[in-house]
């Protein structure tokens, strides 16, 4: 039985925020107009930036930074950041995406991130993405039904896959079918025009991907598993917005501030990864829109700290002997502190002690992941930030298997302790 502690109704909210969060625009679409239900302003990047205190937002494609300013918060006060990632392993469409074989219409498609190839057979996939116009407007796509599709090799084709291990070409065996017939060139773009009620000669640009149209849904003879797309990262998104939102009242000693980057799956480095100045140059504005100094500044981020949230993984139990083990993440045992001493993730010691805090406060255990020597060690936003911005930074998460599939699995009590033990670190 799922124990008393388990917040349903935060769990179908997250199930509904992956569902009609397909690319990372619209994630960060969709937590903008969350914050836009909860009065939160949206500041242009191109306009000066008031001192008003209250909520405000930055948006920039994949990317979404919001904050709140509580009454009488002097230059120097120090921000509590929650950070995360939009995007996740998928495969997206190239420049010229009409192309095809044997009688099949096919999307030329590349690999987006570390994705694990296989999960991506035989899927009923969606499309989605954004376009942009010849007049520089951006147009969101969503097309959730089945539309693609990567068949596996029939065994009978590949007598041996099942002893040998399935083997995929990342160029030849992952181009998704759409239909039958010749290639027709342009008629993707076409079609998506369509789909957004454009004309398709106005079409500048794209950046489309794919999904997979099958629903978030708990799993298990109780429920108390939740099987879904894109756990990494939307459950820290979710998670992280919601803290944010419980942390929005003045009277909190900090600044709590929400950060979700895209191209984490690629290493960051982009205009709106955590490697690039989007979270600097905002904590930097929110600290001069008050009058504040460089000097305040550096202030201001000596008295900071950062709470990097990404999944982790749980102990699989078919494959035991991969995980360190002293140390079993386990679903539904709570949120997981992230420890690598090489630095793949930021966490230290005083690190765990503000998370421990963090988590007594808000009555959540929590467990801790560390790897395994003979392996090597997953990276997430956390160190990436510390170093760029040298603010003090812990990694966490929630423990799932999966990870990097096309559908992923994690306990489904986890990912509102997290929002639990997050809301209470940016009100800390
Ligand atoms: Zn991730």
């Amino acid at each position: 039985m799922t124990s008393p502690r388990f917040d349903r109704t935060h769990t179908d909210d997250l199930m509904e925020f992956v569902a009609v969060s397909p690319s990372p625009y619209h994630a960060a679409a969709n937590v903008a107009a969350r914050l836009d239900a909860a009065g939160f302003l949206r500041l242009a990047e191109t306009a000066a930036w008031d001192d008003g205190v209250g909520g405000r937002y930055v948006l920039r494609g994949g990317a979404i930074v919001a904050w709140f300013v509580p009454e009488g918060a002097e230059a120097t006060r120090g921000f509590r950041i929650l950070g995360a990632h939009t995007d996740s392993p998928t495969l997206r469409v190239k420049p010229n995406p009409d192309t095809g074989a044997a009688g099949w219409r096919q999307i030329a498609v590349e690999l987006y991130g570390g994705t694990l190839l296989n999960s991506w057979l035989d899927r009923d996939l969606g499309l989605s993405g954004r376009i942009v116009l010849r007049d520089g407007s951006e147009h969101l796509v969503f097309v959730d039904r089945p539309l693609l599709r990567v068949p596996q090799l029939a065994i009978h084709l590949d007598r041996q896959v099942n002893e040998a291990g399935l083997q995929l070409d990342k160029q030849q065996h992952m181009t998704p079918i759409w239909g039958l017939g010749k290639v027709d060139e342009g008629a993707l773009i076409r079609f998506v025009a369509e789909e957004v009620g454009v004309d398709a000669a106005q079409v500048a640009g794209w950046d489309l991907m794919v999904h997979d149209v099958q629903r978030p849904a708990y799993l298990g003879r109780d429920g108390e598993l939740l099987a879904s797309a894109r756990l990494d990262n939307l459950l820290s998104v979710h998670a992280g917005l919601a803290a944010l939102l419980a942390a929005a009242h003045d009277g909190v000693p900090h600044i709590p501030v929400f950060g979700a980057f895209d191209h984490e799956e690629t290493g960051s480095e982009s205009t709106t990864g955590a490697a690039g100045p989007l979270l600097e140059t905002v904590l930097t504005r929110i600290v001069s829109s008050r009058g504040g100094s460089l000097d305040e500044r550096a202030r201001a981020f000596a008295d900071s700290f950062h709470l990097s949230s990404d999944v982790g993984h749980a102990v699989h139990p078919n494959y035991v002997g991969r995980h360190e083990p002293g140390h079993h993440p386990v679903p539904n045992g709570g949120p997981i502190l992230k420890v690598n001493t090489n630095q793949r993730y930021a966490t230290d010691a005083r690190g765990r002690a503000v998370w421990a805090a963090a988590c007594e406060r808000a009555g959540v255990p929590w467990q801790t992941f560390v790897g395994i020597n003979s392996m090597g060690c997953g990276t997430t936003i956390g160190p990436i930030t510390a170093a760029r911005l040298g603010i003090e930074t812990v990694d966490v998460g929630v423990a799932c298997l999966s990870m990097h599939s096309s559908r992923e699995l994690c306990g489904a009590e986890d990912p509102h302790l997290l929002a639990s033990a997050a809301a209470a670190f940016l009100e800390s």
